[in-house]
């Protein structure tokens, strides 16, 4: 079988290698999509914490094509000590039990040991020596992976199995969110309309929060609006944010207290400063934007306005809700994939990312085994 290899900077090869063989409580799928995200910029420039090589890709999606003795239904598996399931810890299941050759899954990519003390308290996406499949080990730009069959998420039914592989994304997304506490009938902005923040804005329409999305992008918030919005606000940078235009909409938007709660899923440091300065008294603010970069905080406004700032970290089992998430809304799910590229043509995808010259949502790589079934 087929894999790419992010060997050094920038640099893919395609390697030939046995397929791999079935372990206890492992499944073997078959890759059909896999989409990209700004991580995987990062590690195929490596700029990022991975060693390469890797084979990269941690959102896909695919068909099962062969279920370990003892994996198949009514068993959760996971019999493997090196990637340890976190059954033994009570961790809530996927939903796998059911599990056939044949079904469409997600993968949720997260590693975990199981045993440390945030494993142990339920927060195991923050497990003290978490992993992720195609960023610390080697994922799925292959043609078939093995996994633990507890990290095999079902496909809805009327979900096209290329959107399933924003199943991922979409997670991390409703992570962020609950880690936000939203109330129906609050306001919350949104800071960046990407791929992350109009999958948020999407999850907190829904719940019945109003959302203003921000984004140095005309385009994205155009976007914005379609996922929900109820207002947008252009950012240009370098500048006072908000305007002199956006400030009283924002206020009467917010009924003069500022947003309740703020997204931050840029990843630029002055955004989590904006964050800071305008959120309500009392608010809540979730940074899931990663950056290496240091932002100046106010120390004042923190204990003033007695904020609650959270980090949010990949997801704790969201998947299946975020493949629901996406089928609930397949119009806006298919809005935001806006490339497609074949596994060949993997390098391109990447160049196109590093570009930015064009308008990107999601980027698509079709597997050889891949379509829309
Ligand atoms: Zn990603
Ligand atoms: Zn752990």
């Amino acid at each position: 079988m087929l894999s790419a290899i992010t060997v050094s900077k920038e640099t893919i090869a395609f390697r030939d290698s046995p397929e791999p063989t079935l372990e206890p409580g492992h499944a073997l799928v078959r890759v059909h999509n896999v989409t990209l995200c700004g991580t995987d910029l990062h590690i195929w420039e490596d700029d990022y914490p991975s060693e390469l090589p890797l084979v990269q890709g941690h959102e896909f999606s695919g068909i099962v094509e062969a279920l370990a003795p003892g994996a198949g239904p009514g068993t959760a598996g996971g019999s493997d000590p090196g990637v340890a399931s976190g059954s033994a810890v009570g961790l809530r299941d996927p939903g796998n039990h059911n599990l056939s050759i044949g079904d469409r899954v997600a993968v949720n990519p997260i590693i975990y040991c199981g045993r440390c003390r945030p494993c142990r308290t339920g927060r195991y996406n923050v497990c003290q020596d978490v992993g992720c499949l195609g960023c610390y080990s080697d994922g799925a730009l292959t043609e078939l992976i093995s996994v633990p069959v507890e990290k095999l998420c079902p496909v809805p039914d009327h979900l096209p199995l290329d959107i399933a592989a924003m199943g991922e994304p979409a997670s991390i997304a409703m992570q962020a969110v609950n880690r936000g506490r939203p109330e129906a009938g609050e306001t919350a902005l949104v800071l960046g309309s990407g791929p992350i923040g109009l999958l948020a804005t999407l999850y907190l329409t829904e719940l019945g929060v109003k959302v203003v999305c921000a984004d140095t992008e005309q385009h994205r918030l155009d976007l914005a609006v379609e996922f929900g919005a109820a207002d947008t606000l252009l950012v240009t940078p370098g500048l006072a944010f908000p305007d002199e235009h956006q400030a009283p909409r924002l206020a009467s938007l917010t009924d003069g207290y500022g947003p309740q709660l703020v997204i931050e899923a840029t990843g630029v440091p002055s955004s989590l400063e904006n964050a800071i300065r305008l959120v309500a008294s009392a608010g809540r603010i979730v940074q899931v934007g990663i950056s290496p970069r240091q932002a100046a905080v106010s120390m004042k406004d923190i204990p003033y306005k007695e904020l609650d700032l959270m980090g949010s970290r990949m997801s704790l089992n969201l998947i299946p809700d975020g493949l629901a998430l996406l089928a609930r809304h397949p119009g806006q799910a298919r809005a935001l994939m806006t490339h497609r590229f074949a596994f060949s043509d993997l390098e391109k995808a990447y160049r196109l990312m590093q570009g930015r010259t064009e308008k990107i949502g999601k980027i698509l790589i079709q597997m050889p085994a891949g379509g829309t079934a």
